[in-house]
């Protein structure tokens, strides 16, 4: 089979102008652009710059500023200029230049007083914008029988002027029938070239061939004038706005097909049909064109699932490529129950979707179909399966009902009561809006369409795993990360992954602390490590204090015998007192490491916060104890004129020892062993 493709098929020089400013404005700015009209009469160009967020409007009051208004290449009426400039709006003007020449034309001829006549589709956008520039006096037709109602005298002066895209066999008619009527008649034969070469290179072609093909959409005035040509010079023609729409003919009658296409006609479409045509023809080697078109097509059927790559998208519709002769089409609200869902971020052309055919044809030539049906048929297999089979599912809290949430797995909504959303008390269930949950169905009646989840039977599951590996693995000196759950007087306890330890205050810090709380608070995450544990009892004590923190970690290196140090005395006992040398190492001065003189307490030398200089004189790590002398380094003596009685009681206490002295031994005896525990390494705090 030979197939002629027309020289002039396609994009005229006015439309592809056109289209390629609109898309060079697109790549240019980021402000909203809106086109008065359809840019071209091809729905799939349309739809395209639809995708590419192109909105098209038919007045300009439905546009807002900041943005483009965008002229397409019919042209408007002067007052739209107006209204873009009214609204403070940016206008790109891509009116063809050869539809401007007759605007100027008719202006002009206008103000001169003559009457204006053109042929041509009244409705037709460029026919409308052509009248606007003579204030819509024109009379307008295309159809040499009405002139009998154009009002002028024979005397008149009349401008005719024709749409660039009319039959010029009706041109000639029409002012075959003017010259006759009326006497001052002057005509501006305004068929464009390209039109009028495409229309005869068509009629050519089709006086030629046995089957002719005319693409273009059918609301395209070229197309379908193109059509009326083709037509008449071959009985086998059709148009069609797709390869989708290849006519059901007898191929084995056909040796040759012509191929034109109108003005607004991009070359990606006349491509797909040539393909097709050629993909039909070796198809058709024992079948006829009309089984080879239909076994081509997919076919479809009401209620059945199909697969579908998107190729195109809006916020309202997501398009698909279904490979049948029609595009699907899915409303946004059959896409998806996702009030987040954005289809920029969520969508990309080529995704392949999976739909449910709601109807073969919406009655405007698309398949109609849902995303969301399929979703849920398959969600309601999954929630089944997972029910059988104790698996969990995840699902999204949708709504917050009476006595409990209701979550959305695929679209299935799912009623989790209050009571299985933790294992614990919840307060507020708006806590959990938005959320997504793993949860466990606990009860499933697809009749009913009655599902029931719980996520505080995983909860609890996990616990126990946890406590079981817990305790399988626990051993003495073992860290775990954990968070601090509750404190109390004696401590902290921690989780420690399904298991709560505690940390007892002692345990908490080298200092001594009042409360729990001065080290750790609820919901610290802290590391700890096992003290001791009892399997049977379930019960963990944990350390969380670090060894090198103890500021008797490693004393030997910092204290060595014969080393002057500096301190500040913070306690005093009858044998001595407590020279504090940094917090949490207090040094012990013996009564009889002060002076180099008898005293009698250390008190009458010493105060509390005094600083003294001394010589470390023994360290005992083990114990945490170090002493020091004072008097081997800067000797405080008692003052002088004291120092007789001083010495004197000094003896008699060493003879007699007072009974009141040895009352005063016994209480500080006491305070001695606080001392100790306090000063000289902490004791733990039982
Ligand atoms: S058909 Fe002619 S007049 Fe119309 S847009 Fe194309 S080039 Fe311009």
């Amino acid at each position: 089979m030979e197939v002629v493709v027309a020289k002039t098929a396609g994009f005229c020089f006015g439309v592809n102008k056109a289209v390629n400013m609109i898309y060079d404005l697109l790549g240019e700015t980021e402000e909203q652009i809106y086109t008065i009209g359809p840019i071209i009469h091809n729905e799939q160009v349309v739809n395209s710059l639809k995708d590419k967020g192109v909105q098209l409007i038919y007045e300009v009051e439905s546009a807002e500023k900041p943005g483009y208004i965008f002229i397409r290449a019919h042209g408007v009426v002067p007052e739209i200029y107006k209204e873009i400039e009214e609204k403070d709006l940016k206008v790109i003007d891509a009116t063809c230049p050869f539809v401007k020449r007759i605007h100027v034309l008719v202006s002009e001829k206008y103000k001169e007083g003559y009457k204006i006549f053109i042929v041509g589709d009244k409705n037709h956008p460029e026919v409308i914008g052509i009248n606007g520039w003579c204030n819509n006096s024109a009379f307008v037709t295309d159809n040499p029988e009405d002139i009998k109602e154009f009002k002028a005298n024979e005397e008149d002066k009349i401008c005719v002027v024709a749409q660039t895209t009319i039959k010029y066999e009706t041109w000639e008619q029409i002012i075959e029938i003017l010259d006759r009527n009326y006497k001052n008649v002057e005509k501006f034969e305004t068929i464009c070239n390209a039109t009028s070469k495409r229309q005869s290179e068509a009629a050519e072609i089709a006086a030629n061939v046995d089957l002719m093909l005319v693409i273009g959409s059918r609301n395209s005035s070229n197309t379908k004038k193109l059509y009326e040509i083709c037509k008449e010079k071959c009985s086998n023609t059709y148009m069609v706005q797709t390869s989708g729409e290849l006519p059901p003919v007898n191929i084995k009658n056909i040796k040759k097909v012509g191929v034109t296409a109108g003005a607004s006609t991009p070359d990606w479409i006349i491509k797909e049909v040539i393909q097709k045509m050629e993909e039909l023809s070796k198809q058709s080697n024992d079948m006829d064109f009309k089984e080879a078109f239909e076994s081509s097509l997919v076919t479809l059927r009401t209620g059945e699932i199909v697969k579908g790559k998107i190729i195109g998208f809006n916020n309202s519709e997501v398009y698909l490529d279904l490979g049948y002769k029609s595009d699907g089409i899915i409303q946004m609200d059959e896409f998806t129950d996702d009030p987040d869902f954005d289809p920029k971020k969520n969508l990309a052309i080529g995704d392949e979707v999976e739909a449910f055919v709601i109807r073969v044809n919406d009655g405007e030539g698309h398949v109609l179909l849902s995303k969301k049906k399929v979703d849920a048929i398959k969600s309601w297999e999954k929630i089944e399966r997972a029910y059988e089979n104790k698996q969990p599912v995840n699902a999204k809290v949708v709504e917050i009902t009476k006595g409990g949430v209701l979550a959305s797995v695929g679209g299935v909504r799912v009623f989790i009561p209050a009571s299985q959303l933790s294992d614990r008390y919840v307060k507020d269930l708006n806590d959990y809006l938005k959320q997504t949950l793993d949860i466990k169905i606990i009860e499933f009646d697809k009749r009913k369409k009655k599902v029931v989840g719980s996520s505080r039977v995983l909860i609890e599951e996990e616990k126990e795993r946890m406590e079981k590996e817990f305790w399988d693995n626990v051993e003495v000196g073992k860290t775990y990360s954990g968070t601090v759950k509750s404190l109390t007087d004696f401590g902290a306890f921690v989780d420690i992954g399904g298991v709560d330890g505690l940390i007892h205050i002692s345990e908490l810090s080298w200092y001594k602390i009042k409360h729990p709380s001065e080290v750790v608070n609820v919901g610290d995450k802290v590391e700890v490590y096992v003290l001791e544990f009892d399997k049977e009892k379930k019960k963990i004590s944990l350390g969380y204090r670090k060894a090198e923190d103890d500021p008797w970690y490693n004393i030997d290196d910092k204290y060595q015998i014969g080393n002057i140090v500096k301190g500040k005395v913070v306690r005093l006992v009858p044998f001595g007192a407590f020279v504090e040398l940094e917090k949490g190492v207090d040094a012990l001065v013996h009564i009889s490491q002060i002076s180099t003189k008898r005293i009698a307490k250390p008190g009458d030398v010493l105060t509390i916060g005094q600083e003294v200089e001394a010589k470390v004189i023994e360290v005992n790590a083990v114990e945490k104890k170090i002493n020091i002398s004072i008097k081997e380094v800067n000797p405080i003596d008692p003052v002088e004129p004291e120092e007789e009685n001083n010495a004197a009681n000094g003896e008699k206490d060493a003879e007699e020892v007072p009974t009141e002295h040895v009352e005063e031994m016994s209480v500080t005896l006491g305070d001695l062993v606080g001392g100790l525990e306090n000063s000289q390494g902490e004791k733990k705090d039982e």
